[in-house]
Formats: structure tokens, sequence, C-alpha cells
């Protein structure tokens, strides 16, 4: 394709879009391919000559959005939304044009001043004091890493990066099992260590217990460890479950240690005054992660990382190599030397076109509704002969379980899972809670409606009679 061709084809592109959003509804959420089916219909091996963009295209719409599960499908009730208001898509072509890489500012000056204001109007958003800094992450995984890092070097003295890790002494990390895998994935990243990372007992609330907290910590000191940071999370994937974060972060900060807090999905709720009780004490924090790509609406990936010490965090992970200076200008911001790539995507515009476009009480409006709605859902199925609510709404998820008297509830509410999945009007996944296997309920789709949700749970509850009917 010619650069003289790009606007018919982003114009076909564009037009394919508008279609496909606005007979989403029609389509069943979860793909329906198996494992090797799309790779068995490609090529063996590469082109060797340029083919038309009329056949690309046609074999685009003949491969891919059957085998996509479709994660804007108003009904779309799994895992945690990952919301693209269609504003931040514009913007995201927008981005894609320009092909900006943002790793300095010299590279994109406008990308990292937006970012930073950016930054700033969540901070505002949210109700972070003043003094929070931050940046635009592609993951909460990768802020997590970060502040991981950072966690290591601040507990050694910044001699990590230096020396290597052999001959330190054993660092300790301490966080509920209701903290989100990503936790562990970056204690082993970042040297840590899997079996260093301590999963401290919960209450019935499943919030971390404060006294198993100052135990564990007096415990690690006692053997001669080095117990180095905590985190905690506001709205853990497997239940919505939230540590209390204003008694556990002045523990910590008693013994000195940092303190990272992962409300990857939840955080975008705060935008709301009336539910930022759930994370009352969070300014005390060290590190913070929220995703504007799961709840708020910015389309994947954007992720903010507010600091309060950003120094920390620069200090371990900035270098400034002399290809990399930026000659006649000291008082700049390089935003690669805050994470771990240097290359770096232009995420804040579609956060610039969202808050625009929407306003901040358009999407507290939604959220409301969403919790509401789950409420509602969970009422209403609780109602019903065999459904058991397991986990009461956080937000806007909650758990169930269907056991008709007499079966084995693990294995019809599996089965009732593979059923409503197959069926394809709404897609749920699952969790485990104490031993039990349970469907999560998420309302938090965009573009869904109070109609949507209720036609998933009918579409449930119809599914569930029909497994109950005897076998023929
Ligand atoms: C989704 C989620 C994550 C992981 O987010 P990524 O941005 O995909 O890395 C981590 N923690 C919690 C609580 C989450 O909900």
């Amino acid at each position: 394709m010619e650069t003289k061709d790009y606007y018919r084809w982003a114009e076909r592109a564009a037009r394919w879009g508008a279609d496909y959003l606005k007979t989403l509804r029609q389509r069943p959420v979860r793909a329906r391919v198996k494992p090797g089916e799309v790779a068995s219909r490609l090529p063996i091996s590469p082109p060797e000559q340029g083919e038309a963009m009329e056949a690309i295209f046609a074999d685009f719409e003949r491969l891919v959005p059957d085998a996509m599960t479709h994660w804007q499908h108003p009904r779309f009730f799994a895992y945690f939304p990952a919301n693209a208001a269609p504003v931040s898509m514009v913007a995201e072509q927008l981005c894609a044009v320009m092909a900006a890489q943002c790793m300095l500012w010299q590279t994109s000056p406008a990308a990292t001043e937006m970012e930073t204001r950016m930054v700033d109007w969540m901070r505002q958003a949210l109700g972070l004091p003043e003094g929070f800094a931050g940046l635009i992450q592609d993951s909460a995984t990768t802020s997590t890493v970060c502040a991981l890092l950072t966690i290591r070097e601040r507990a050694l003295d910044f001699r990590g990066n230096e020396e290597g890790l052999a001959g330190t002494g054993q660092l300790r990390v301490y966080a509920s099992p209701q903290n989100h895998s990503s936790i562990d994935k970056a204690v082993r990243i970042s040297g840590i260590g899997q079996q260093n990372l301590v999963k401290v007992a919960t209450d019935e609330s499943w919030a971390l217990d404060p006294v198993a907290l100052r135990a564990a910590i007096e415990q690690d000191l006692a053997e001669g460890m080095i117990p180095a940071g905590v985190v905690l999370c506001i709205g853990g994937t497997s239940l919505g479950a939230s540590d209390r974060l204003h008694e556990t972060i002045a523990i910590a900060h008693e013994y000195n240690l940092y303190v990272h807090v992962d409300a990857a999905w939840a955080g975008s709720a705060m935008i709301c005054p009336e539910l930022r009780g759930l994370w009352e004490g969070v300014e005390a924090a060290d590190s913070l992660v929220f995703n504007p790509h799961k709840w708020l609406g910015a389309q994947f990936d954007c992720t903010i990382q507010f600091l309060r010490e950003p120094e920390m965090q620069v200090k371990t992970l900035g270098l400034q190599p002399d290809y990399l200076k930026t000659l006649g200008e000291s008082d700049i911001t390089n935003y690669s030397e805050w994470t771990i790539p240097l290359g770096r995507r232009f995420r804040a515009l579609k956060l610039w076109f969202l808050l625009r476009a929407h306003g901040l009480e358009d999407l507290r409006q939604r959220m409301r509704n969403h919790i509401a709605w789950a409420e509602e859902a969970a009422e209403q199925l609780a109602r019903c002969e065999g459904f058991r609510i397991t986990s009461p709404c956080h937000l806007s998820l909650f758990t169930f379980q269907f056991v008709p008297d007499g079966t084995d509830a693990d294995a019809m509410t599996r089965a009732l899972l593979v059923s409503v999945n197959d069926d394809g009007r709404t897609y749920l996944t699952q969790t485990t809670l104490d031993g039990r296997f349970v469907i999560r309920f998420q309302v938090g789709q965009f573009e869904c409606t109070r109609d949507d949700v209720r036609d998933a749970v009918a579409a449930i509850t119809e599914l569930a009679k029909q497994l109950q009917r005897p076998s023929v």
C-alpha cells in the first residue's frame, strides 16, 4: 500500500469499525474457535511479493472478528472490563498516524507534557492530595515490577543495581493472598524471590489482617531477614476484596517499609467521592497503580502509576547514556527514566480525549449505574432456586454458585459456566473462594445497559433450569 492510498483504507477501516460497534450486541460474546483453528488458516510462510489491500482486508473480515472475544460487547461480564470509549479509539488512530515514540521529552514534547498534565488531572479526579506525581505505563504489572525494584533498591541502599544480589541479606515483602499474581511475578523478576513474598492472613472480609502483618514483620526481623515492602490491594481480582489502607500503611511505615497499592480495577471508581471510603488512608501510599484502561474507558493500554517520591523510582530505574542526553535543556522530564522500557507510546492523548468528551460526571454516572445494576443482579440471582451468592458486591463484582438440592456444588457451578459461555449471550469467568469453584459477575462494560444486565441474568437462570432437567 502506498502512502497516497492511506486515506482510502483508513476510511474503509473506520467504516468497518463503526459497523462492528453498531452490531456488537448480535455477536456471541466469547470467540467460538478451537485452539489452532486460526493458525491453520494462515499461510505457513510470508509472501515474497506484496498483495492487494482488497485481499488483505477481505481476509481480515473473514478470519479475525469471529475469532475474537468481544471485550466491547455490552454483555461482557467476565474478568474485569477493558473499556474503550469510542473517543479514545479516535485518539489512538491519531497516535498511530504520528507513530510517535515518546521516550524523551525531546522526542515528543506534547506527549511528555500532556502525560504530566493528564496524570495530575487524574490525581485530582481521584481525590488524591497534591504531591503525587506519576506516569502512564502499559500495565499494572509493569508498574508493580517498577515498585518492587524500587522496594528492593531502597532496602539495599541502592547497592543491588551495582553489586548484584549475591551476598545481600534476605529481603521480605508482605501481601495478602487476595493480591493479583502480578505481585508474585514482580517479586520473581526483581530477584526478591517467591519464597520471600509473605502471604499474610486475611480477616473475614478478605482484608489483610494488620495484627498478622505486624507479627510477620517482627518474626522476620527476629530471624535476621530484611523487611522491605508491603503490597496492598484495593479491589482484588478474585472477589474485589480491599485491604484497610489507613491501618496497614501505618504499620508498614512504622518499620520503614515502602508501600505499593494495587487498585488496578477499583481505582477508576474513586472518581466518585462517595466511594472513597474504600481506600481511606491512600494518601500515605508510596506508590499506587490503577488502570484507566479497565473501568474508566481509556482504550487498552493505559495504566497510571502515582508516586509520592518519584526520585526513589528514578534513582532505581533511570540511566542517562550520552546518546540520550538532551543538550541545552536541564529542567525536563524524560519518563523513560521512571520505568523499564526506553521506547514509550503516546498514551496521554486518549485520556485527554476521554476526559474532555465525557467529563467526570458522565463517567461517574456510568460507574454508579454499574454498581447499582450489579447489586440488582445479585439480589435477583439470590432469589432464584439453587443459586447462592458466595461473596457480596464489592463495587460491581460479586460471586455465586449454582447448587440445586443434593448436587455437587463445584460440578454444577462449573457446568453452568460452560453452558453460559457456550450459549454466547453473555460471558462470565470463574475463581476459587475457600477452595470452592465460584462464578464471578462484574458489571462495568462502557456501553452496558440495565437491560443487558437483566438479559444476562435471564440467560443464566434459563440455562440453569435446562441443566436441572433430567437427561433423556
Ligand atoms: C487487572 C489487574 C492487574 C493486572 O493488570 P495489567 O495491567 O494487565 O498488568 C493487577 N492487579 C489487579 C487488582 C487487577 O485487577
